[in-house]
């Protein structure tokens, strides 16, 4: 009998399996895939490695969950803080985006008639935010507060909470014209294109506290795993397995049912019996292994905000490697036309692997995502050529912003929500979590998803969500509570 049947090797499923087995608990992780970290991972074409979704990761800072998993298991996985991390690149605007806050402000203060004073104020406003949320979500043990310190702890910062009341509910534009920055248009474009890759929406809708918080994320603790984030989730396995967990890979889980004893789990051709299942699935896709019960109406609202939001049109490169390209990981964020929605190809992420990083001495690769409204993808009547069209955008922008790389590129490699739908089982291949829009509900459900007894949700669908990170912090806080419910 397991302690707890962990479903999909997301960075949800990883991290609660990774808790679960660090404190002896009989765990197994089943993943359908060959290989583990879904959104997150590295497969393999033609002899070559390819970043599936996600290309930058965080929580490498100091006391971060990644940092402190490495060093105190010695993980077999080399992080490095790229500087600059990002080159943003829109309209007549060109970032380098640093993880030293100061060289980033820098960078828009020195762009010729910039409001420098009110830059600067903004920038103080923004980390100031930060600094009281980012240790909220970043903790596992935070939401909920479990025990009495954790209590005492949000008890002694609540006068900092207050700080949030003036801009609760209020999208991002309003505290950019608080600082008469709504006209400066390269922090405009900036913020735009940070909140869609963050908190997938733009400016006049994001809550501003999420966003200001997230935006974050490049000065705490981001950077590139060498060889591709699937060396971390494969590490993350085999130390799962080192500590005592069950790994089934390939093994997708087809049912799932309520027994006398707790659970029983169909995987593969076995049956496994379970005290409790954490499921990193989408509400849709639990609703899949266990159609006998209906989820309830949150759950459901959350699927519904999911499956109106994103999904992601892909370009996978075989790039000749040229000793006029840069030799490190290379990150370019950019946009082709300033004026258009930052969306379907007009705003790209292009992910440049490292030079020896691939197995092939001449060739590396790129990942180049960009985001699409999974609504009008589905409602599409063609949907193919509506996906080409994308993708011939995203040639158009590469060929305009990142001259550096296009005279190098040997192959076009497609993808689309379906890949994703195929590979991940999400959904219509909706990515990206719940788009964080202005409102109060983002501060409701902010703790673990327990959905039937002894049954928890993990992944972008549960607070905090929308990345590597945050799936993880949310995989660790709920496994603390599986933890609890199990002593
Ligand atoms: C294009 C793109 C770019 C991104 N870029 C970044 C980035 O640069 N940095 C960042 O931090 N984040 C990024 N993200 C977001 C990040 O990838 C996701 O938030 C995160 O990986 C989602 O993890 P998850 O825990 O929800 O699990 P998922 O990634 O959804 O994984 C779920 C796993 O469950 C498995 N599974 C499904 N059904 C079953 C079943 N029945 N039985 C067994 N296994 C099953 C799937 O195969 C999959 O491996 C990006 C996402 C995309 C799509």
């Amino acid at each position: 009998m397991y302690d707890c049947v962990v479903i999909g090797s997301g960075f949800g499923g990883l991290s609660t399996a990774f808790r679960l087995a660090e404190e002896n608990k009989k765990v197994m992780l089943c993943e359908s895939l060959k290989y583990p970290g879904g959104c997150a991972s590295t497969f393999e074409k033609k002899g070559l490695h390819f970043e599936a979704g996600a290309t930058l990761f965080s929580g490498f800072g100091k006391e971060q969950l990644f940092a402190k998993w490495k060093s105190k298991y010695q993980l077999p996985i080399h992080f490095t803080p790229l500087s600059p991390t990002v080159l943003f690149r829109c309209g007549e605007t060109n970032i380098s985006v640093y993880p030293d806050r100061e060289k980033t402000i820098a960078q828009f203060c020195a762009i010729a008639n910039a409001p420098t004073k009110s830059i600067r104020a903004f920038f103080a406003y923004q980390k100031k935010i930060a600094d009281i949320l980012w240790p909220v979500f970043d903790e596992p043990n935070r939401l909920p507060p479990f025990n009495f310190s954790g209590l005492w702890w949000h008890v002694q910062r609540s006068w900092r909470y207050l700080s949030l009341l003036p801009i609760i509910n209020k999208p991002l534009i309003k505290v950019l014209r608080r600082f008469n920055l709504h006209e400066f248009t390269p922090l405009i474009q900036y913020c735009n294109a940070l909140c869609q890759i963050t908190i997938q929406t733009n400016i006049e809708k994001a809550e501003s506290p999420f966003a200001l918080c997230t935006m974050d994320y490049i000065f705490r603790g981001t950077g590139h795993i060498q060889g591709g984030i699937g060396t971390l989730a494969t590490a993350m396995v085999q130390q799962i397995e080192a500590m005592g967990g069950t790994i089934q890979m390939p093994g997708r889980v087809k049912k799932i049912e309520q027994s006398d004893h707790g659970w029983n789990v169909y995987v593969h051709k076995e049956m496994v019996q379970t005290k409790s299942i954490v499921a990193n699935l989408l509400p849709s896709g639990l609703e899949k292994i266990f159609p006998k019960s209906q989820l309830p109406p949150p759950e459901r609202q959350i699927q519904n905000n999911v499956e109106r939001g994103w999904g992601a049109v892909m370009l996978y490169l075989i790039i000749k490697d040229d000793p006029s390209l840069p030799r490190h990981p290379h990150h370019i964020q950019c946009v082709g036309d300033p004026t258009a929605p930052f969306q379907d190809g007009n705003h790209i992420f292009c992910s440049l692997g490292g030079s020896e990083e691939n197995t092939d001495p001449h060739k590396r690769t790129a990942t180049v995502s960009t985001h699409i409204s999974i609504e009008q993808y589905t409602n599409h009547p063609n949907v193919a050529a509506q996906v080409a069209r994308i993708q011939e955008k995203m040639k158009q922008v590469l060929h305009d912003k990142i001259p550096e790389i296009v005279p190098h590129i040997l192959e076009y490699i497609p993808g689309s929500p379906r890949t994703f739908a195929r590979y991940t089982a999400r959904k219509n291949g909706c990515v990206g979590g719940i788009p964080r829009q202005v409102g109060w509900h983002n501060y409701k459900g902010l703790w673990p998803r327990q959905v039937h007894p002894n049954l928890w949700l993990v992944g972008d669908s549960v607070f905090p969500g929308q990345s590597t990170l945050s799936t993880a912090i949310g995989g660790a806080r709920t496994a603390n509570e599986v933890l609890r419910k199990l002593s």
